[in-house]
This record gives structure tokens, sequence and C-alpha cells, in this order.
């Protein structure tokens, strides 16, 4: 599974002007409580924004048209998300976490401990990889079909073709 980049980012959310091959931008969620809405930046209105009305960002190139080389979004970019969902109790969000969780586990930047059983519900244990510092990420019982759909949601949102 790769974190593809995908090429819908095509203009600058402010100023209009679209994007160019290999053009560095900046993407930024905010969070509209029962959605994630994602804006796409070129370098000079990235400058004039509001980072306090922002839930999480970061830097990308615009891939280069039939490019060989395929790339990548960094997994730091979705563990970044990840952490910052932590402690949000809107269902949405619990959800994000938990399927976010599993395509890191995937990815191997997030390994498997346990699973638990607490009074706050069901909980799996995972350990980050490089910070090897453990986090708790509550199991919303999705089935399947939510699941597939939580992650379609995920890569809208994060421009990236998750297979
Ligand atoms: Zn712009």
């Amino acid at each position: 599974m790769d974190w593809e980049v995908g090429s819908n980012a095509l203009a600058c959310s402010a100023c209009k002007q679209s994007f160019v091959e290999e053009q560095e931008i900046f993407s930024a969620l905010y969070d509209e409580q029962t959605a994630f809405l994602r804006r796409d930046f070129c370098n000079g209105c990235w400058s004039q924004q509001d980072r306090a009305a922002i839930f999480s960002h970061w830097q990308t190139r615009i891939p280069k048209k039939d490019a060989p080389v395929k790339r990548f979004v960094d997994d730091e970019i979705v563990l970044e998300f990840f952490r910052k969902l932590e402690g949000q109790d809107e269902p949405l969000k619990k959800n994000f976490r938990y399927v976010l969780a599993l395509l890191l586990m995937r990815k191997k930047a997030l390994k498997f401990i346990e699973f638990k059983r607490t009074e706050a519900g069901a909980m799996l244990i995972l350990r980050d990889a490089l910070s090897q510092s453990d986090y708790h990420v509550a199991d919303p019982d999705l089935n399947e079909e939510q699941i597939q759909q939580v992650t379609e949601e995920i890569g809208q949102i994060l421009n990236t073709k998750i297979a």
C-alpha cells in the first residue's frame, strides 16, 4: 500500500492560480466538526493563512505528469493527522483515528502491541516504530463496509490513493 500523491490538487484555494509540475504547495485540513475540509495553497497565499484555524497541514510537491518515479506522501504526514486526532470525541474523528491506525499498521509505522477491553470500551495499544511511544486507539467496532468508506474519505482528504 502506498500513499500516492494524487493529481487533483489543481489550483490554489486562495488565488486560484493553477499549480504547475513540481511546485511546492501547502495542504491544510480544516476541522468542520462533522467533516474535514482540505485546501491547497501556493507559497505566497500560505503565508497569509490563519494558522490557528488549521487542524493539520503539510507541504507537498505537485508530481510530474507521467513521472517514471512515483511520489509518495510521507508517513509522517499521516502520523501527524493521526496524532492530532487523539482525545477527540466526535464519532467521525474516532473513526478516522481508528482507520488511520489500521493504515499505519499496514505501513509498519505503528506496531500492534495488544487489544484491551477497558471501561471506556475496546482499545488497540499501538507503538510508534520510530519514537517508541505508545498510543491508545479506541476501536469503534466498524464493519468492513464502514472501514472502506472511511478509508475512501481519508484518501480524498489527503489527496492520496490508498490501495
Ligand atoms: Zn495562491
